[in-house]
């Protein structure tokens, strides 16, 4: 993080604008929507600033810059266009101390305004950290979007009644379970619906009946099995994300990726049970045995997994356990490891020309195990994916041309797909053990093997 993003207040503050144009115009109404004390120093001033005079807060000096002008400023923007001046502004607020913005020149700024989307009191500040002020106003524009127009006045009929939560509910965690539910309840689209005198009387019943709902709730822990995708943490589902935001734990795996770690909800625990090879039937049962203990806690569970819960991914043992305990669960499907890294390397798993089907494969196979039917695999128009198969590809390798698979019949081994780290080796059955070796692929990897492969060459769009 390059920026600390703080929200400050200036109300009644002295702050100073260096500027007479409409882009220091736009600046001072800004300062003075935040309730500042605004002086406004130019030697000439935009007419429409006159329109601003009205407001109490605001003055003008007509006069040429100078450093001791700043002297009782606690913020100050340079927005003029004369680059001697925003200069001398930075230079003299930089001496005093005083935070100075200076518009469109990062290198003068000791802070930068966000692009903001205000539904005040709830504020959303985006910054792109001077890289793209384009792309800030997009995210913002996003977030315009996707907000409800309303939001604002939820905002203020939740702030109204704090204190009176505060008062009622002592402890912190029934506190926050309490507007958990307050926000998972019809309560919102009350609001946004314009009925403001229900939701404040449906609040006022949640609140009264608060502590007997927690005693109540709070035994009532539940697991969600959730399917984190294969990496790319926009790949998640919009139900995953929103359970990611309510678990109070979070068990998770290796195979989790860390932009998606960061998605959790910061204050959850997060507990790592990445199984290690030798020792995984053990560690399987202790992570279902976890998982019953912490739901019987009365705790939200979050078992995240990489890709989909059922595809290799054991979901259906972890439920099993849970099932016989009497836990309530559900599951959130998710992007499985063979479609993810199919569609970033661009290779169809079917396709009407090529293959009319697929089969996924466990490749975790040892030198001389026979665990798979080679010959039942050899067929025309198929695909094969096969998920665990870094180690053991040259055997499956072997074991595909033993049982008369063409050599030249096209492969391709992704590495961590669908991530920035996505690696795609191309090649053929008889040499692509030797051409991963040689590229020294990390886990995970997921061996595609079939006529589909070629289509890669005019399909391909995630540069990797
Ligand atoms: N449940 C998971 C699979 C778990 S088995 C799913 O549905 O995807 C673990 C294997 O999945 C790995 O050995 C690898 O073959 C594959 N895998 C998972 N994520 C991957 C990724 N981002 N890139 C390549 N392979 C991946």
């Amino acid at each position: 993080m390059d920026l600390l993003p703080i929200f400050w207040n200036i109300r009644d503050k002295n702050c100073v604008v260096v500027g007479g144009g409409d882009v220091a115009l736009r600046k001072s109404r800004l300062l003075l929507r935040a309730g500042a004390k605004l002086e406004v120093i130019a030697e000439e001033f935009d007419p429409q600033f006159f329109e601003l005079e009205k407001q109490q807060n605001l003055s003008f000096r007509k006069s040429s810059f100078e450093s001791q002008l700043l002297s009782s400023a606690i913020l100050v923007v340079a927005a003029t266009d004369n680059e001697a001046v925003n200069l001398a502004v930075s230079e003299a607020a930089n001496e005093l101390g005083v935070p100075v913005n200076v518009v469109d020149q990062p290198h003068l700024c000791s802070f930068i305004m966000p692009a903001i989307v205000d539904r005040s009191p709830l504020l959303v500040a985006i910054s792109s950290g001077g890289t793209s002020p384009v792309l800030a106003r997009q995210v913002k524009e996003l977030n315009e979007t996707m907000l409800p127009t309303r939001i604002d006045r939820l905002a203020r009929l939740l702030g109204s009644y704090r204190g009176k939560a505060k008062q009622r509910l002592e402890k912190f965690s029934t506190r926050l379970r309490f507007w958990e539910s307050v926000l998972e309840s019809e309560i919102p689209e009350l609001v946004y619906s314009g009925q403001d005198e229900q939701a404040k009387a449906a609040l006022d019943d949640f609140l009264e009946n608060a502590e007997s709902q927690d005693a109540h709730n709070s035994h009532k822990g539940e697991v969600y099995l959730v399917g984190a995708g294969p990496g790319d943490p926009d790949l998640l589902t919009l139900r995953a994300l929103r359970l990611m935001l309510k678990a109070d734990v979070i068990l998770y795996d290796r195979l989790v990726s860390p932009a998606i770690l960061k998605r959790l909800r910061p204050d959850a625990e997060k507990i790592h049970v990445g199984k290690q090879h030798a020792q995984q039937s053990v560690e399987q049962k202790h992570i279902n045995q976890m998982l019953v203990d912490l739901a019987q806690e009365g705790k939200k569970v979050l078992r995240l997994k990489g890709g989909d819960p059922f595809v290799f991914g054991r979901g259906g043992e972890e439920l099993e356990t849970l099932a016989d305990a009497k836990i309530p669960f559900q599951i959130v499907p998710g992007i499985t490891a063979a479609t993810g890294c199919a569609a970033y390397a661009g290779i169809p798993l079917t396709h009407r020309d090529y293959a009319h089907s697929v089969q996924f494969l466990p490749g975790h196979l040892k030198e001389g195990e026979d665990e798979l039917d080679w010959s039942s695999l050899i067929k025309e128009q198929q695909t094969l994916v096969f998920y665990m198969s870094l180690v053991g590809l040259e055997t499956i390798c072997k074991c595909l041309l033993g049982a008369g698979m063409k050599a030249n019949m096209p492969v391709a081994v992704i590495q961590q797909g669908t991530t920035d780290s996505q690696k795609v080796i191309i090649g053929e059955l008889h040499q692509i053990a030797q051409q991963v070796a040689e590229a020294k692929l990390q886990a995970p990897t997921l061996t595609i093997i079939g006529e589909v492969v070629k289509l890669r060459e005019k399909l391909s769009w995630y540069s990797d």
